[in-house]
Formats: C-alpha cells, sequence, structure tokens
C-alpha cells in the first residue's frame, strides 16, 4: 500500500514541524468553541503571551500572526524612515519589511565565519538618512551584540534584531531576545518552535508594548477610539491554544537537536572542502539549522552536491541562495554590488542547509554524511 504517508517518509526535508499532542488540541478546541471568543486578545492570547515571556525571560511580548507582519510593525513602531542597514544574507522578508514602510535598504558584508552583519563595515554605510540597524542573528547565531549596540548608541540610531532564527537562544546566560531596542520572532512551520503561522515582537518596557499592541489592531485604544494608523496583525485564538501547548512540550527538544548537530559534525569532521559552524562560546544554541559550507578544495561544486543529495532524496536548502540584494526589486540599490558584500557574495554559493529536525533519526545523518563523503 502506497499511500501519502509512506511517500513523504522517503523523502527527507530540511526541517519537520513538531505538533501538540492532538487529544490535547482538541480539549483546547472544544474550550474555544465553548467560549465563543476567537480572536482580538482572548484568555488563551493572554495566558500565551504571558506564558511566553516568562519562558523566554523577556519582559514584554506582543503576539503577531506571522513574522513579517511583526517585522513591518516593527518598523512602524519606532517610526524608522528614511535608510535602514541590513544584511543582504537573510531570508527575503528581512528587505521587504523595509519596502513596505518606504524605507532604503542599505546592504552591508556580513562575517566571513557565521554570516552575520559585520559591525566594523556598518560606520561607513551611515548616512545623513539612516535611522536604524536591521541585523538578523542566521541560524540563530548571535550577531556581535555589543558591538552593533555602540555603533547605534554613537550614531543615534535604533536597532530591531530580526531574531526569527534565535527562539530561546542565549548569550552568558541572557536572551539574545533582550538586546538591541525590538527583537522580532517568527513561529512559521519550519521554524524551531511553530504555532503553524506566528510571529512577535520583544521589546524592554511598558510604553512601547503598548504602542506595539495598538499597532496590531487598527489602532485601537478602546472601542471607538483609534489613537495611531494600526494594521490587523494578530495572533488569533486557535493559534494561541496551540502554541501554549507547543510551550509546554519544548523542553527537551533542543538536547535532541543537539545531539543531531553533534552527530553530523563528528562525521563530517575529516571531509576536505566542507565547513561547519561550531558552536560559539558562552551561547546557548537552538540547532534550528545545520549549514555546511562547500569551498574549491571539495570535488564538486556546491549545486552539484545540492542535487545529489536531492536525487538520494535529501531535500536539502540554500538558505540564503540568491542574496536578497539579487532579487529584482533590490538589485539596482549601490550597496546591492557583489564589490560591496564580497562575503556573502561567496557563502550564498557555498551553503547548503541539511535536514535537522528532533525527530530525524541518527541513520538519516550517516547516510547523508556518507553521500558527502563517497564524493570526496
Ligand atoms: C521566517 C523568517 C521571516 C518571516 O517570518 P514569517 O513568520 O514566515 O512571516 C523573517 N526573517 C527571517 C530571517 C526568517 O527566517
Amino acid at each position: 500500500m502506497k499511500n501519502n504517508k509512506t511517500k513523504n517518509n522517503d523523502v527527507i526535508l530540511v526541517s519537520r514541524p513538531t505538533l501538540p499532542d492532538l487529544n490535547e488540541f482538541v480539549k483546547s478546541l472544544e474550550i474555544i468553541w465553548e467560549r465563543k471568543w476567537l480572536t482580538n486578545n482572548g484568555e488563551f492570547h493572554r495566558e500565551f503571551e504571558s506564558e511566553l515571556a516568562k519562558f523566554l525571560g523577556v519582559k514584554y511580548i506582543s503576539l503577531f500572526s506571522n513574522g513579517t507582519l511583526a517585522l513591518i510593525s516593527a518598523l512602524q513602531t519606532l517610526r524608522i524612515t528614511g535608510e535602514v542597514i541590513t544584511t543582504p544574507y537573510s531570508f527575503v522578508a528581512t528587505t521587504h519589511a523595509l519596502h513596505w514602510n518606504g524605507i532604503k535598504p542599505v546592504f552591508v558584508d556580513v562575517d566571513p565565519v557565521y554570516g552575520n552583519l559585520d559591525p566594523t563595515k556598518i560606520e561607513a554605510a551611515i548616512t545623513p538618512r539612516t535611522t536604524a540597524i536591521l541585523p538578523v542573528h542566521v541560524y540563530g547565531n548571535p550577531c556581535n551584540v555589543k558591538e552593533v549596540g555602540q555603533i547605534a548608541d554613537i550614531y543615534g540610531l535604533k536597532v530591531i534584531y530580526d531574531a526569527a532564527h534565535a527562539f530561546n537562544v542565549k548569550i552568558n546566560n541572557t536572551p539574545i531576545l533582550n538586546y538591541g531596542d525590538l527583537s522580532v520572532l517568527s513561529f512559521h512551520a519550519t521554524k524551531t518552535f511553530n504555532t503553524i503561522e506566528g510571529g512577535a515582537i520583544v521589546c524592554n518596557d511598558e510604553k512601547t508594548k503598548m504602542r506595539i499592541d495598538y499597532l496590531k489592531n487598527f489602532g485601537f485604544a478602546g472601542e471607538t477610539t483609534v489613537v495611531a494608523p494600526g494594521i490587523n496583525a494578530k495572533m488569533n485564538e486557535i493559534q494561541a491554544a496551540y502554541g501554549l501547548l507547543q510551550l509546554k512540550s519544548f523542553e527537551g527538544l533542543t538536547e535532541k537537536r543537539k545531539k543531531m548537530a553533534n552527530h553530523y559534525k563528528k562525521l563530517l569532521k575529516d571531509i576536505k572542502g566542507i565547513r561547519v559552524l561550531n558552536d560559539m562560546e558562552n551561547v546557548e544554541h537552538n540547532y534550528s539549522y545545520f549549514p555546511i559550507f562547500v569551498d574549491k578544495s571539495y570535488p564538486l561544486e556546491r549545486d552539484a552536491l545540492y542535487a545529489l543529495l536531492k536525487e538520494n532524496g535529501i531535500h536539502g536548502r540554500r538558505y540564503f541562495y540568491p542574496l536578497i540584494s539579487e532579487f529584482p526589486t533590490y538589485k539596482g540599490l549601490s550597496s546591492s554590488n557583489p564589490e560591496n558584500i564580497p562575503i556573502a557574495s561567496k557563502m550564498t554559493n557555498q551553503v547548503i542547509c541539511l535536514p535537522i529536525y528532533p525527530d530525524l533519526e541518527l541513520e538519516v545523518i550517516e547516510k547523508i554524511v556518507t553521500i558527502i563523503k563517497n564524493s570526496s
């Protein structure tokens, strides 16, 4: 019998979502059916917001229907205008959020090891129109938050971190989400922590939290009071109830991912031309992604290895290829010139993210590494 289930099992995708216990979720749905309160800051929404803030160790969090609307609203919250310094080595939504706010993205190169915005390149890109920096903690590896913060302080710039990959990452026991003016999370199905679709903004003070909450709900401050030109970016009760269950069962999942990552690292260690990312000192990682970088000393080009894996049922992803600066909307910007961003331009042609998720079998990792090894 060849049903969909067995078909899906033939192919290993880069990530596979963890879902909450179905019986528990049905119980939550029954409560929602009973209450008939579906959205607009319902009970599950309030409970999820407060539990999530506690879990992540952040002061204030506002839930959103997805990460992109959270990014767009974060820029609105701080009234960011003009030019914003950002990275081309990310998911396209990072720059789209600027575009949707009428802001000009200014691409700055990344560091050659982890691929995060390189703080030493930021100052040269600041102009009188620059109002903020929008870095990304790529693959959940923390940016150099100290140096970014220092530059922002000197020039009077705001810092908004795209923390879509950085759920529950800590640096020196401090949540990475507590750095900068705002941090934005995504709970999309492919992320480490999912609410099917979803997202959030983390902030440090009550006033900002209030403004974010106005903005995500049309600017409503009361039944007939609209205090700001807001949008509709609210998370609904079904997502919030699902998220609460996800939170309750999250413990242990990072450990499993860490085991996968360590297994990959051990097996890939001596393959010439394949570089992996090591853990950073004093950082608690979430192991959301397992990128490898294929350089010239490996016999196959990156795309050939990517295709070979795919032929064998292993669907890695080239995160992030092409660079955001290569898409037609942004290609004409002077900062999109590959000569301005040589490191990002190199990494984008080397990367493959290999499958990693909590219930991935170690034997599959062994199979993947064997394919990589047999071509080396
Ligand atoms: C996933 C992602 C987003 C967008 O989040 P959605 O919830 O899918 O809208 C933004 N930035 C980065 C870096 C992402 O990976």
